[in-house]
């Protein structure tokens, strides 16, 4: 087995198999972890990178990864973006005929396989469990791994039996991996998996490119095709609550000239794959969709999801919004609201049983308090997640882009606190308003509560006034949930450090749903970002992507994904070598659809005279190419350092971070008019010996081996050298 024990080597492989440059989130410390053969146990949320996480390992380590994943019809999919990169993936499963099995497992036995899709129904068949006995097997990944828990959401019976199944190739390491947050569900899969010991990485649910934003539900049609004709050819999905509303809203869709089709369980199979495929090959821009849509759907470009109907819980709400923008860029969180569907979705409970109820009524309430709260939306998905944001504004919410109206609720939150502690932290949110209120209901009689001295104190006030600031009370961390006893609220630390020593609170008024008209502003709301991008030429490479997926059979993000168009549009790459530099793009790539790219781009360049600036690459943004830009050409007119950053208004270190990555990128630099007014010979001679001799670039390792020199060398100058040192050899 190869170890990886350098960083920098991982990350090496990471451009060279997917083209990426960074890992994302905990995909390093995950790799690393599932490298070392330890049990790991991923959690992230939707989008967020988790295939990476089993992908890369698999290609690194000797023999086979097996990945057990839920959906067959899904496998294929996975398999051809696999593939795209050059890299041999299959899968095993129903439909392949007697002949293709048996030449698949042919070259697994032959080790020439590295990743094997399958679903745990297959896996469990005694000829494969016998098959896989011969091959040599590197790990074992789980994916959407909640589908072992019972309290998860898309339960499976066949999950069950994983670990009795996996243990018969001989103890593997295992990465089980979910989006699903909750402990319980998380508690229950480690049991299943004897993996109690694993190393668990939780990460951030915060999903900063999405904009989250709920508007009343009144002439919603309206809103809806004003909404979809600033977004047209955008791919979306719109979730409506039942199967009549889903045909209802796409034949309303295609009347107006959208192209959009159907997607729920009441279809016939044939039109629902057929619906699907054409949504993920770009056939159609919108799918109009019952939640029986999205598990699994990795179509990375779905530039908005709508939820027409309010959904049933916030978990399924943020599961739905977490399909939209997987790339990276723009995704558009828009909910339409009204308390009529509340009442509607609440008349579907009353078959259930008690607990069954009142448990959906808890979900149906929190989703109320989301949709009417002031509060950052981001905040609040993340604090149901049990996980606190701190960042202040997001500007990506509608209650941070229009902030609602404030008021000093230093008093009223002071109240709050009073009422649960007087009331012995034993009640929730409908009580406590009552005794704030002073309003004589059974309960408050039943506990003479009406005896407190904090009863009626807040009696000029509305019931709705008083829940929006018992809510914002709970979010802002002054109360907390108690966590065996539903509904009730409790004094959390930080509420009874206020309650001895208070300080300001500001607050703000709820959305009021009930006399809001609908929006004339409408989507007028939404940010776009302006396009850094030629969208000239965005708009024929996607159109050549399309062509080219077709005439493979591929989804056009198997080709390359948005974000490497945008870049090439941006960078306009005429070499081979220029465009696997490209993010998301990879040698593997080139080599398989790069040729047609590059004449295009050759083309446009030609036609347009365009500069192509060959040795400026990677910009994520006109503002910042253009630093890069301006920096180049200052080094070439050998500018002062410090002059170059001061005219930018940029800190030194600042810019000598973008003066790295243009070197990084593949720019030579000729620093050396600047480093011999720093340096003198000698000193720059010791460092670049160092730099010579040393294993890594680093330059934590190079500021403490060069303390034991005598002379003292600043963190700057030995930057300054490094890129003296890279220029001259690595580029
Ligand atoms: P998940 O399974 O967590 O929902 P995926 O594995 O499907 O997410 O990845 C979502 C998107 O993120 C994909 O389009 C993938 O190409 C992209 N992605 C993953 N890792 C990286 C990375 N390190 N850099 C850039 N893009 C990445
Ligand atoms: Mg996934
Ligand atoms: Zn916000």
């Amino acid at each position: 087995m190869i170890v990886l024990e350098q960083k920098d080597q991982l990350k090496e492989k990471l451009k060279e198999i997917f083209g990426y440059t960074t890992f994302r989130g905990n995909q390093e410390t995950v790799i690393k972890n599932i490298l070392s053969g330890r049990n790991t146990f991923v959690i992230m949320p939707t989008g967020a990178g988790k295939s990476l996480c089993y992908q890369l390992p698999a290609m690194i380590k000797d023999g086979l990864a097996i990945v057990i994943s839920p959906l067959i019809a899904l496998m294929k999919n996975q398999v051809d973006q696999l593939n795209a990169y050059g890299i041999n993936a299959r899968f095993l499963n129903s439909t392949l005929s007697k002949g293709e099995i048996t030449r698949l497992k042919k070259e697994c036995i032959n080790g020439d396989v590295k990743l094997l899709y399958v679903a745990p129904e297959s896996l469990n068949k005694e000829e494969n469990i016998a098959f896989l006995q011969k091959v040599n097997v590197s790990f074992v990944a789980i994916d959407e791994a909640h589908c072992i828990s019972e309290w998860g959401h898309d339960f499976r019976p066949e999950y069950r039996k994983i670990k009795t199944m996996i243990a018969q190739f001989g103890s593997l390491p295992v990465i089980a991996l979910t989006a699903t947050a909750t402990p319980k569900v998380q508690i229950d899969i480690q049991k299943n998996l004897q993996m109690e010991e694993a190393d668990v990485f939780i990460s951030s649910f915060n999903r900063r490119n999405l904009y989250y934003e709920v508007r009343p539900k009144k002439e919603t049609k309206k809103q809806l095709i004003r909404f979809l004709k600033d977004h047209k050819g955008k791919s979306g999905v719109i979730y409506c609550l039942s199967r009549k509303k889903v045909e209802e809203i796409a034949q309303l869709l295609n009347v107006n000239g959208f192209n959009a089709a159907p997607y729920h369980a009441g279809l016939d199979p044939d039109v629902r794959v057929k619906n699907q495929d054409d949504f993920l090959n770009e056939e159609v821009d919108i799918i109009v969709a019952t939640i029986a849509f999205g598990m699994g759907i990795d179509k990375p470009d779905v530039r908005f999801v709508i939820h027409y109907d309010v959904p049933k819980s916030l978990e399924g709400y943020y599961q739905e919004t977490g399909r939209s923008g997987r790339d990276g860029l723009e995704g558009i969180c828009l909910m339409f609201y009204s308390h009529n569907d509340l009442n509607k979705l609440e008349k579907f409970n009353k078959d259930k049983s008690v607990q069954e109820r009142e448990n959906a009524r808890m979900l149906l309430q929190e989703m109320e308090f989301y949709a009417e709260s002031p509060v950052c939306r981001r905040m609040q998905l993340l604090h149901y997640f049990g996980e606190e944001y701190k960042e202040g504004n997001c500007g990506m919410c509608d209650n941070c882009v229009h902030p609602r109206e404030r008021f000093d609720g230093t008093e009223a939150v002071g109240i709050v606190l009073e009422a649960v502690k007087q009331t012995n932290e034993r009640f929730g949110l409908v009580h406590l308003v009552n005794v704030i209120r002073g309003v004589e209901d059974e309960y408050v009689k039943s506990y003479a509560h009406f005896d407190l001295a904090i009863y009626g104190k807040g009696d000029t006030e509305s019931e709705d006034h008083w829940k929006s600031v018992i809510r914002q009370t709970l979010i802002y961390q002054y109360l907390e949930k108690d966590i065996e006893n539903i509904g009730v609220l409790t004094l959390s630390e930080k509420g009874k450090k206020f309650m001895v020593k208070p300080h300001p609170v500001e607050l703000a008024k709820d959305h009021d749903f009930t006399t809001e008209i609908g929006d004339e502003e409408g989507s007028e709301r939404v940010i776009i970002n302006t396009k850094s991008y030629d969208v000239r030429l965005f708009e024929m490479l996607k159109a050549l992507r399309k062509q080219i997926a077709k005439s493979k059979d591929l989804p056009p993000y198997v080709i390359f994904q948005d974000p490497s168009l945008e870049e090439m549009a941006t960078t306009y790459p005429t070499t081979k070598d220029e465009l696997a530099s490209v993010n998301g793009v990879g040698m593997g790539k080139v080599n398989k659809f790069g040729k047609e790219f590059l004449e295009l781009i050759e083309q446009y360049v030609d036609e347009h005279d365009i500069e192509t600036a060959a040795d400026v690459v990677v910009k994520s943004s006109v503002n910042k190419s253009k630093i890069k830009i301006f920096i180049i050409q200052q080094i070439d007119r050998k500018v002062d350092l410090d002059e170059i950053a001061e005219s930018k208004n940029i800190p030194f270190s600042e810019m000598m971070t973008e003066i790295e990555n243009i070197c990084y990128s593949g720019t030579r630099l000729n620093l050396d008019y600047y480093i011999d007014s720093v340096l003198d010979e000698d000193k720059q001679e010791q460092i670049y010996d160092y730099f010579l001799n040393s294993e890594t670039d680093s330059i934590e390792d190079a500021v403490s081996a060069m303390k034991d020199e005598d002379s003292d060398f600043s963190e700057e100058n030995l930057r300054l050298m490094r890129i003296k040192f890279l220029s001259e050899y690595a580029i």
